[in-house]
């Protein structure tokens, strides 16, 4: 789960991270008045949706005065902002953050992830920074400073210090960087974090050192003992067909494709989706409705994949070895009935009771086409999507 730029700030300046004074604001007049609040004469307008790169797509603004701020929010506030990150949809603007503006004398990345590799937090530093990760990995690559943590131990004090001496921090900030490092490592940790990013952390001209940005995305198994972050939760900034399935216990991730797929087991939903690619098609979804794919089950996910407007067919691939197939099947006809699914629908069952199953499906009177195997059933469904598309077409 991601959390807004404000959000990742207010938590870190818990933890030694210093950040610039700032207020929220949901219009251009609450913008204007933040700023009169925090005093000063310069001031950034931010953009807060779940993605970086907003400066290059117009989400921060520096501003000089109340009519500035007042264009700027009133430039943001309701617009969907595309970044190279969002996807061509982009996300809507709903909050601002207004911020007083520093002098930056110098930008440096700061990021820390979970490294599955190493099985440790993993420290990614870069005197390079304000640009992102990936641009400094091909741009800078030796700028880069790598350190994993211990978990028995937890991160040491010498380690900050060493990546602060690697950063070419003066001497008389040393100190305040070793702290701020160790800061987020403490705050990765104490809120199950899976990655905490202060891209730029600056050296300002008055010799302070301040998170400009801040971005952090947690551990969605451990959110049920994380009350305080799972209310930061922004279900506005999520794809809407994923929130619809993961608020019902499905596991789905959206994709661009046409043929919508209901699939028990990862592993069978990944060989189903190339077999789609491979018979011309283009799935619409990844979704794994799990080992006991309950009839209530089966029509919760064709409510999830219906939802997708983009789905023109629907390719459900079952094998069932726990489950049993005339359970699916009479969860595919019950979904058929109460949901109403108004594209072609192909079937394979394999596996426990397969022939009752498909008997079920062949006599309930309902349009579905059958299919035996894999191959046979991801052509069967690219077949009725060109089908479906033509028909529609004329
Ligand atoms: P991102 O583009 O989503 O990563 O948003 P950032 O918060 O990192 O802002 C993008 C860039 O705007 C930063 O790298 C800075 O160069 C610039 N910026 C942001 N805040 C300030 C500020 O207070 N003063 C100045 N001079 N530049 C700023
Ligand atoms: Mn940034």
């Amino acid at each position: 789960m991601d959390i807004h730029e404000y959000q990742a700030k207010e938590l870190l300046s818990r933890y030694h991270i210093q950040i610039p004074r700032g207020g929220l604001a949901y219009s251009p007049e609450q913008a204007a008045y933040r700023a009169s609040e925090i005093g000063g004469e310069r001031w950034v307008v931010k953009a807060q949706i779940h993605s970086g790169a907003r400066g290059k797509a117009g989400g921060v603004k520096l501003c000089r005065s109340d009519h500035e701020i007042v264009a700027a929010a009133d430039g943001m506030l309701g617009q969907r902002l595309v970044t190279h990150q969002t996807g061509q949809q982009g996300k809507l603007v709903s909050r601002l953050y207004v911020e007083e503006a520093m002098d930056i004398e110098r930008e440096i990345y700061l990021g820390f992830v979970l490294d599955r590799k190493s099985e440790r937090i993993m420290i990614v530093a870069s005197s390079s920074g304000g640009m992102e990760i990936e641009e400094i990995a091909e741009a800078e690559p030796d700028s880069i400073i790598r350190a994993t943590v211990d978990p028995g131990v937890g991160m040491q004090d010498f380690q900050a210090r060493e990546i602060a001496f690697g950063l070419g921090i003066d001497n008389a900030l040393i100190g305040r960087a070793t702290k701020a490092i160790l800061g987020c490592y403490n705050a990765f940790v104490d809120y199950d974090a899976s990655m905490l990013e202060i891209n730029p952390l600056v050296v300002t001209r008055q010799g302070d050192l301040v998170a400009l940005d801040a971005k952090m995305s947690f551990d969605e198994n451990a959110l049920f003992r994380r009350p305080h972050i799972s209310e930061m939760r922004d279900k506005s900034q999520e794809d809407p067909r994923e929130t619809f399935a993961s608020d019902r216990g499905l596991s789905y991730v959206g994709l661009e494709g046409n043929i919508g797929c209901i699939i028990n087991g990862a592993g069978l939903a990944m060989a189903t989706m190339d077999m789609i690619k491979i018979a011309g098609g283009e799935p619409a979804n990844f979704l794994d409705i799990g080992g006991g794919a309950s009839p209530e089950r089966v029509a919760k996910s064709f409510r999830a994949v219906l939802r997708d407007k983009n789905v023109e067919t629907i390719l459900v691939n079952i094998f069932a070895g726990i489950n049993r197939c005339d359970w699916v099947a009479e969860g595919v006809v019950k979904a058929l009935r109460e949901v109403g699914v108004p594209v072609p629908l192909v079937v394979r069952l394999s596996g426990t009771n397969m022939e009752e199953g498909r008997r079920i499906l062949a006599e309930c009177g309902e349009n579905i086409i059958i299919a035996e195997t894999l191959a046979e059933a991801a052509e069967k469904a690219v077949g009725a999507w060109r089908a479906h598309t033509a028909n529609k077409a004329d």
